[in-house]
C-alpha cells in the first residue's frame, strides 16, 4: 500500500512524496533512520524526517561536494569525509586515481549499514582498498588525531541531534589544525530560502570566515531538500576556487560527471544578490 511521506519545510510549507515502499527503519542511539521506496526519487534515505540523499539527485549533492574542491586542487592526496554513510561522497572520491587515503567517519553504523544493503548507488565504494571506515564521532576524532589531510569533507546532517557540533567554532579550529598548508574544507552549509536554514547557513559561514583566510560559499540546486537552493562552504588556506581552478588539469582527467563541469564551476561562486547581502560582514557575526 503507498502512502506520503510528509517532511516539514516550515511551519507553513511541507513536501510531500509518494511512497511506494517502506524498505527500512531502525533507531540508533543517535537517530531514526528509514529508507522508503518512491516513484519519483527511487529510494530516499530519511534520518530524523528529514531527506539526507534520494537516488534520483544525489549525483548533484556528490558531483558538488567532491569535484569543486578536486577541481580547484587535483593534486590532492589525503582526504578525510566526516559523517557521508551513504557513501556517495567516497564514491565520487575513489574516481580519482591520484588520491592515495580516504579516510572516513560517520558516527553512526546503522546508516552505513542500511546503506550498504539497500543503497548500492552511493555506497558501491566504500570497500574500495584506499577508504578507512571509522564509526566514530567526527569532533572527537578531528580533536585526537594527528594525521594531516590535503581535503576535509564534512558531509553532515543538519545541525541537529549528532551533527550539531559539525557546525561549531570549535570543531571548525581543530580542522583548521587538520589541514595540510594548502588544505581546503568543504562543508554542507544549509539553504539562504528559509529562515532557520538561513540562520544557520549565516552562523556557518562567520564562524568559517572567522577561522579561514579565505571562505566563499557555492550554490547547487537540490530538487529534494527544502526550497531546492542549497550551498556548500568552500574554506581554503591557500586556494581561491575561482582564480585557482586547474581546469586544463582536471579536464584531462577524463571523469564523466551528470552535474558538474568547470563552467558550472565558476558559476557557482556567483550569488544571488540576497544571498551576498546574507554574507557581508561575515567576520564579525559568529
Ligand atoms: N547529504 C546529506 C544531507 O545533507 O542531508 C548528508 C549525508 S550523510 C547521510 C550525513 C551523515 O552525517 C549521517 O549519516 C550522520 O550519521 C552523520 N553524522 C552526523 N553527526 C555526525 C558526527 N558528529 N560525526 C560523524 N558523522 C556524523
Amino acid at each position: 500500500m503507498s502512502e506520503w511521506f510528509t517532511e516539514k519545510h516550515t511551519d507553513f510549507a511541507k513536501f510531500l512524496i509518494k511512497t511506494k515502499e517502506n524498505v527500512f527503519s531502525g533507531e540508533s542511539e543517535f537517530q531514526k533512520i528509514d529508507i522508503f521506496d518512491t516513484q519519483e526519487f527511487g529510494k530516499i534515505l530519511v534520518i530524523d524526517g528529514f531527506v539526507n540523499v534520494t537516488e534520483k539527485d544525489e549525483f548533484i549533492y556528490h558531483d558538488m561536494i567532491t569535484h569543486v574542491p578536486m577541481a580547484t586542487n587535483p593534486d590532492i592526496k589525503k582526504v578525510l569525509v566526516i559523517g557521508g554513510g551513504d557513501g556517495g561522497t567516497v564514491r565520487e572520491l575513489t574516481r580519482y586515481k591520484e588520491i592515495e587515503k580516504i579516510v572516513m567517519v560517520e558516527i553512526d553504523s546503522m546508516v552505513v549499514e542500511a546503506a550498504k544493503k539497500y543503497l548500492p548507488l552511493t555506497s558501491e565504494k566504500l570497500d574500495d582498498s584506499r577508504v578507512t571506515l571509522l564509526i566514530d564521532d567526527g569532533i572527537k576524532y578531528v580533536k585526537q588525531t594527528d594525521e594531516i589531510f590535503d581535503l576535509i569533507i564534512i558531509d553532515s546532517t543538519d545541525p541537529i541531534g549528532p551533527g550539531e557540533g559539525l557546525f561549531s567554532q570549535d570543531f571548525y579550529n581543530d580542522c583548521y589544525k587538520r589541514l595540510s598548508d594548502d588544505g581546503i574544507m568543504v562543508n554542507q552549509n544549509e539553504s539562504p530560502y528559509y529562515e532557520d536554514t538561513a540562520m544557520e547557513m549565516k552562523r556557518a559561514s562567520a564562524k568559517l570566515a572567522a577561522t579561514f583566510p579565505l571562505m566563499k560559499v557555492y550554490q547547487f540546486h537540490m530538487p529534494s531538500y527544502p526550497s531546492g537552493h542549497w550551498l556548500f562552504g568552500f574554506a581554503s588556506k591557500k586556494y581561491d576556487p575561482v582564480k585557482d581552478l586547474k581546469k586544463e588539469q582536471w579536464e584531462a582527467l577524463g571523469i564523466q560527471t551528470q552535474y558538474y563541469n568547470t563552467d558550472l564551476h565558476v558559476g557557482c561562486f556567483m550569488l544571488p544578490t540576497y544571498v551576498k547581502e546574507m554574507l557581508k560582514g561575515n567576520r564579525e557575526r559568529i
